[in-house]
């Protein structure tokens, strides 16, 4: 169903920008009108890394007037295999001068508002409510929860796609047109449930393809043309490359768009804190994680080299999966993934101490956690291998 465009028409084009959006003008649907549109059009992007990186690139280069990007991390060598709006050059400095520098190479008139900051409860109202609408490419659940509910609340559309492996999704999130991102998803996935590119993998090239649907879906709800995937969730399997579209409809009862709703309530919390039945729950857990104990890596390194001369035994497990395992180990770890340690089994050294260490301290806890109701005596390596690499051993590689 097409909707009437979200922007405004803006001033008549210059004939410069007859010339170079020229291609544009000779759509039938988008056309003049439509160009006007995306050149007062003011767009947020979350996230400039995988899905941000080529939704910026084409954004800009489609003439969109302001665009926000918001990220508060540095580029690190690791990034460059997919977010391409960085260089080699790049590595260090702020994704979002970056990200701002590759907007200005290509589109110069474009204005960029850098927002070097994680979203917050506090403060991501206040920058959402700039934005006539916002792609949302983050690589984490409580910004991506904090966005869907912000979008929700301010009546925006939220265009919102994600990675892993070879797949991908797409979707326009759009409280009062269609389902909001929290009638889809209505709980957010305890941290480490659900493993992300950076333990999972993502090819590079597919993030291309959905952010690039992203900012065709920004264009189209500028413009007011076609039909956008309201209610509808595209589904990419890269590797048999296939796309689909699941219908998706709206929950009465939503907690964040529906008669769940509470407009006094604190942002991102009903959907973070969904998952537990009550205060009870919570307390609970935070007992459990009050009593996990756990050593700092150099602790680890002097008991492994007194294992390794004949001192007290004990096994190092590494729950992460096989494939970081190939970038990075600690010599003397034994892998089982923690999807292993949630089925129940049997870890090797189960009826003596057993260490527990992942990427950064996520899924050691959880499996922690889990070890120890088994009466497994289980500790935590704080920090994980980031942390052993950085203060024990540099030559093991980050990624
Ligand atoms: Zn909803």
């Amino acid at each position: 169903m097409a909707r009437p465009p979200l922007v405004p028409l803006g001033p008549e084009l210059s004939g410069a920008e007859r010339t170079r959006f020229a291609r544009h003008l000779l759509l039938p649907d988008l056309g003049l009108d439509g160009q006007r549109r995306l050149r007062s059009a003011r767009v947020l992007v979350v996230g400039a890394g995988g899905l941000g990186s080529p939704a910026l690139l084409y954004l800009a280069a489609a003439g969109v007037g302001t665009i926000g990007v918001v990220d508060d991390d540095v580029v690190e060598v690791t990034n460059l295999q997919r977010q391409v709006v960085h260089g080699v050059d790049d590595v260090g400095r702020p994704k979002v001068d970056s990200a701002a520098d590759a907007v200005a190479a290509i589109s110069p008139d474009t204005v960029v508002v850098r927002h070097r900051d994680r979203l917050d409860a506090l403060g991501a109202l206040g920058v959402l409510a700039d934005y006539d609408l916002v792609l949302d490419g983050a690589d984490n659940f409580p910004t991506r929860y904090l966005v869907g509910d912000a979008c929700a609340r301010l009546g925006i559309p939220h265009v919102w796609g994600s990675v892993y492996r070879f797949d991908g999704q797409v979707s326009v999130w759009w409280a009062g047109e269609g389902p909001c991102y929290a009638c889809v998803f209505p709980t957010q996935p305890p941290a480490g449930a659900v493993p992300s590119c950076a333990v999972g993998g993502v090819l590079g090239a597919v993030c291309a393809s959905v952010g690039s649907v992203m900012a065709t879906e920004a264009v189209k709800l500028v413009a007011g043309i076609g039909d956008p995937l309201v209610g509808r969730l595209l589904v990419h399997d890269a590797l048999r490359q296939t796309w689909g579209a699941v219908p998706v409809r709206r929950d009465p009862e939503c907690r964040v768009c529906g008669s769940g709703a509470d407009a006094t309530r604190a942002l991102g919390w009903a959907t973070a804190h969904a998952a537990a039945d009550g205060d009870e729950d919570v307390e609970a857990m935070e007992r459990v994680q009050a009593a996990r104990p756990s050593v700092d890596v150099v602790e680890l390194a002097r008991l492994l080299d007194e294992r390794a001369s004949g001192g007290t035994g004990f096994v190092l497990l590494d729950v992460r999966e096989p494939g970081e395992r190939d970038v990075a180990a600690i010599p003397g770890s034994e892998l089982v993934p923690v999807a292993l340690v949630r089925d129940g089994v049997e870890v090797p050294g189960a009826s003596g101490r057993v260490y527990v260490h992942c990427k950064s301290g996520g899924r050691s806890a959880e499996a922690v956690d889990l070890l120890r109701a088994r009466g497994v005596d289980a500790i935590d390596v704080e920090g994980g291998i980031l942390a052993w690499s950085r203060d024990v051993d540099p030559s093991v590689p980050l990624y």
